[in-house]
């Protein structure tokens, strides 16, 4: 498709074509104003407007040259998508015409009229208007004719109102703390410590034809309603699967439009669950990967258009097959490339890594609780603890191997064919780990798979930053207290292998290598007193809890203020999101649902009848059961969805106080959307399909 007339360009040249990267900025700019960018981009360095003017110039003649006309400040405000308003690059001359402009100011900072973005009630508090700033660590680009610049939000007053600016301080106090560490081990060239991601990312494709006949996938992007269809993912057949013809036209497209960004598309396969699919990048650092990973999602749902489907990344689009995830690999390295959770191959490396994985397992177990929140929302509820994802309770998967090792430590004994004496001495070096190729348990939320952790709880939907805000800042404090108490050390192994018998010692209860679908961990699970936040409503309260506080004002992540509105925020998009599936459900289902049923059974009745206007005393067994059956079964959804109607216009459903809605939310809206949800779908499966409103879960998962 598009290719015709011209020549098919290689993946190397497509690659990064529409982004203002290192290699256009060497090109473009004047030797000292790329120096400076470069200054700015590397170490953080303010940059003066002469030089911003400079580059406002270069980046608009290129972008004009892309075709592009206007430019916009991309943001990621707390509602989790991005938000963009487009300018024009048209500036008029006295003589009536325009000519393209762009300066550094506009490249700089942005003032959106923002007022309608969610805040958490901070702006009413603070100050109205907010503005933009340019985000120079992730490069700019050009799409659907304008030139994307990455920024961050703020309120004039310098509240934070987005998901970049966090993110970014948590990636700067990470560096902080990891580079003393590194110190300490003596190393004084590394400048810079980078917290990588690598997302992966599932999604469902569906027909756009079908799609467009159900309300639920257009309003709430999951299905409320839908049969089982006979087959689901028991046959394993689709995971890996060979890729269907329209799928594999859909990935190609997909593919080449994310090179063009600069997006390292590296995998894909089949997931799952019929319908299902995932795309992996390679990883980058975590500001890139969080912007590329929003940049994915968008690029999902356009590519789809294209090609007659409709991409949903909801977390649980239909009941009974696996729902969408996104596994957030996570790792630290150094800004030469090395990855500080590796092992290494000499003790010193070794000694050095155990530390951060101290940190890591520490970190985890004091503030599980917020991992938990991080990837807290309406729809990731359905899978957590669904036996298809993680549970809710957080836990660390080692491995047998490296959980011993921990714990010879811990107890000074010997593990396994480790070099004994060396053990002792506190400078062995580590066995090769196997892990990354074997040891894989799926049913673990935070895995150690080798060189990296993979957090598995978050939803397919979520922006990556708010967990990686979470994990940059909890590793930040603990490397924070180990550099504390290593710089006091004499014996820097010595100290090592302290601390890491006490992070065993206190926080060992964090590690499980066992089936996490299991009733027995959970059981476990409370008897080591880990955390079960089931909910979104159950979690989120935690947020505010004084530790946590404690955490982020101390690093200077959130002020108090900018937490409780995360926390508003959070819980009110929790009650709208259900708001909207009730007030969804009940419209289908009063207008299309009943109408649909009744219909059908008129017209078994008037079979009845005018078969007995043949044979008079005709048993007409099969329709008058029928009838009976669905009649019940239409008088049950009528009572229902009069319920939950009802419920709806309870004062509880429009509290101010966010926890009251929610909670009201959870534990009366939820049970009667379910109630009435197996009452149609019980009379889905016995009114005629030709009846029946909406596409099947067969169509919808098996005909794409
Ligand atoms: P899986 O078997 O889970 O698919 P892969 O080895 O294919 O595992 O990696 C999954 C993701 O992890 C990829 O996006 C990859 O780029 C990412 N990844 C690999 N190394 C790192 C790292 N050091 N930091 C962050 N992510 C990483
Ligand atoms: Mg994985």
């Amino acid at each position: 498709m598009g290719t015709c007339g011209k020549e098919r360009k290689s993946v190397p040249e497509l690659f990064g074509s529409s982004v203002f990267n290192d290699d256009v900025m060497q090109e473009r700019l004047p030797k000292d104003v790329y120096q400076s960018l470069r200054k700015t981009i590397d170490e953080g360095k303010d940059l003066d407007l002469t030089v911003a003017n400079a580059v406002a110039s270069a980046m608009k003649d290129w972008a004009v040259e892309k075709g592009a006309t206007h430019y916009t400040h991309w943001f990621q405000p707390l509602n989790g998508i991005t938000a963009e308003k487009h300018d024009s690059f048209i500036s008029p001359t006295s003589d009536g015409r325009v000519i393209m402009q762009f300066s550094g100011k506009e490249l700089i900072r942005g003032e959106p009229d923002a007022s309608s973005f969610p805040s958490g009630g901070l702006r009413a508090t603070f100050e109205a208007r907010g503005y933009t700033a340019w985000d120079p660590t992730s490069y700019a680009f050009v799409k659907d004719g304008s030139l994307y610049i990455p920024t961050a939000f703020c309120s004039y007053s310098g509240e934070v109102l987005d998901k970049k600016t966090p993110l970014l301080r948590s990636m700067e106090d990470l560096s902080r703390e990891a580079l003393r560490i590194l110190r300490l081990f003596g190393d004084e060239k590394t400048k810079r410590v980078v917290s990588t991601v690598g997302p992966e990312q599932e999604y469902f494709l569906v027909d756009k034809e079908l799609f467009d006949q159900r309300k639920d996938l257009l309003f709430c992007g999951r299905t409320l309603f839908g049969a089982k269809a006979p087959k689901g993912q028991e046959l394993d057949d689709h995971y890996f699967g060979a890729i269907k013809p329209r799928i594999a036209a859909f990935m190609k497209d997909l593919d080449e439009e994310l090179w063009k960004l600069g997006i390292l598309a590296k995998t894909k396969h089949n997931e799952v669950a019929p319908a299902q699919h995932e795309l992996a990048p390679i990883f980058a650092t975590t500001n890139i990967a969080t912007d590329h990973n929003q940049l994915t999602m968008q690029t999902m749902k356009n590519v789809a258009a294209r090609h007659g489907l409709v991409c949903l990344l909801h977390e649980k689009p239909f009941a009974g097959v696996n729902g969408s995830g996104k596994h957030n690999n996570w790792s630290i390295s150094t800004d030469s490339g090395k990855n500080l959770l590796d092992p290494g191959k000499s003790p010193a490396e070794n000694a050095q890594f155990l530390l951060f994985l101290a940190a890591v397992i520490k970190g985890v177990d004091e503030y599980q609780d917020l991992l938990r929140i991080s990837v807290a929302s309406a729809g990731n509820d359905h899978r957590l603890g669904a036996n298809e994802a993680p549970p809710a309770i957080i836990s660390i998967f080692l491995g047998d191997e490296l959980t011993g090792v921990l714990e010879s430590i811990e107890t000074d004994s010997v593990y396994g064919g480790v070099e004994h004496k060396k053990l002792q001495t506190g400078v062995h070096v580590l066995p090769d780990l196997s892990m990354d190729t074997t040891d894989r348990n799926r049913t673990s939320p935070f895995a150690f798979t080798g060189n990296k952790f993979e957090f598995r709880s978050l939803g397919s939907a979520i922006s990556i930053a708010c967990p990686n805000i979470m994990l940059n800042t909890i590793v930040a404090e603990e490397l924070r207290q180990f550099a504390d108490i290593l710089g006091q050390e004499e014996d820097k192994k010595l100290g090592v292998l302290k601390l890491v018998k006490k992070t065993m010692k206190e926080h060992k209860r964090i590690i499980f290598n066992g089936d996490g679908y299991s009733a027995q961990w959970v059981k476990e699970a409370e008897r080591r007193g880990l955390l079960n936040l089931r909910t979104t409503v159950d979690a989120l309260p935690r947020y505010l809890d004084q530790k946590n506080v404690e955490l982020f004002t101390s690093h200077k992540i959130y002020t108090e203020a900018e937490m409780e509105a995360r926390y508003e925020t959070i819980m009110e998009e929790y009650a709208k999101t259900l708001n909207i599936e009730a007030l969804t459900m009940s419209g289908m289902v009063r207008q299309e649902v009943f109408p649909a049923v009744s219909a059908y059974l008129s017209g078994l009745a008037d079979s009845v009848n005018s078969k007995r206007a043949v044979i008079k005393d005709l048993p007409c067994a099969a329709e008058t059961a029928l009838l009976t059956k669905l009649s019940a079964l239409l008088d049950q959804a009528y009572a229902q969805v009069e319920a939950l109607d009802l419920l709806l216009k309870d004062q509880k459903a429009m509290s101010s106080n966010v926890l009251t809605a929610a909670s009201y939310y959870r534990d009366s809206v939820i049970p009667a959307m379910e109630a009435l949800r197996a009452t149609v779908d019980g009379m889905e499966e016995n009114v005629s399909a030709e009846y029946w409103p909406y596409p099947s879960y067969a169509d919808l998962m098996f005909r794409v």
